[in-house]
């Protein structure tokens, strides 16, 4: 229970890798916040049954990561917290002269912005604490460019360089700030494609995922949403209080090529 006494939120947990994120840390021991900008029942049935399985503290907060407002008021809601994952994400695939401008918009808030204003919300209660982590969710596409993902790559590598700034304004004080930078990983979003890219392709599921999807990937497999859990954890470790404003790739092997 190496993170028990840890007040944990993780932005955009309903499904995929947040909620992985989450799992991982409420197994960890800390108390966790999930979130996404529905309010349903599900919401925070989700977050019941997450307690029962991990025997941690956990709870719903909605709150929209598109609005200012509501990423900074997420963190007041929470009281604080020691641990603050900035993984709550959208897609949109077109060429430039053809992305919709409104696409555009909600890609940078959800995808960059809203990190800046939780880490803002967050960090006076780490500095008065002497302790906390940023665990900022970027992507291979944070370090490396494809064609028709504009806004996304665009917020992406924004998003490693405000992990860098982070880190260096925390630096010294018990606060570390890293990206990690996943691969494909097969959550909800990418399992969702596979028929479309079916279709496109004219190939059955198996060759769409080898020779479309993991194409990139050199080991031939996806990154796991429990492998972002573990990574997670690991840099809320006392072994990575020494690692800050850098970025760990989980994505077997796609940014060595
Ligand atoms: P997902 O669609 O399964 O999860 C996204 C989560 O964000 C959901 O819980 C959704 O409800 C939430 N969300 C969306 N808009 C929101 C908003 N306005 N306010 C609050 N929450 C909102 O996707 P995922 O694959 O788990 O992606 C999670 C993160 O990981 C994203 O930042 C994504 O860019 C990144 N990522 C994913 C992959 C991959 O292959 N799946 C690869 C690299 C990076």
């Amino acid at each position: 229970m190496q993170l028990k006494g840890k007040r944990a939120v993780v932005t955009g947990s309903t499904s995929g890798i947040g909620l992985g994120i989450a799992r991982e840390l409420a197994r960890a021991g800390a108390s966790v916040v999930i979130n996404s900008f529905t309010d349903a029942p599900e919401d925070h049935a989700l977050a019941k049954d997450l307690a029962a399985e991990t025997s941690a503290d956990v709870r719903y907060i909605q709150a929209d990561m598109s609005k200012p407002d509501q990423c900074r008021a997420l963190i007041e809601q929470a009281g604080g917290c020691d641990i603050l994952v900035n993984n709550a994400g959208i897609q949109h695939v077109a060429r430039i002269e053809e992305f919709p401008v409104e696409k555009w918009d909600a890609i940078i808030a959800i995808n960059l912005s809203s990190a800046f204003h939780t880490t803002a919300a967050a960090l006076p209660g780490m500095y008065a604490a002497g302790w906390g982590r940023v665990v900022n969710i970027a992507s291979a596409h944070g370090l490396t460019a494809s064609p028709y993902k504009a806004a996304y790559i665009a917020a992406k590598h924004g998003v490693v360089g405000l992990t860098k700034t982070t880190a260096l304004e925390a630096a010294g004080k018990g606060i570390t700030c890293n990206a990690i930078c996943p691969g494909y990983v097969l959550t909800p979003i990418v399992e969702k494609q596979i028929p479309d890219q079916m279709k496109t392709h004219g190939m059955d599921r198996e060759t769409v995922i080898k020779e479309v999807m993991l194409s990139r990937q050199p080991s031939g497999e996806f990154a796991t949403v429990e492998q972002m859990g573990g990574t997670a954890v690991f840099l809320c470790s006392d072994a990575a209080a020494q690692i800050t404003g850098t970025t760990i790739s989980v994505d077997g092997g796609w940014t060595a090529l």
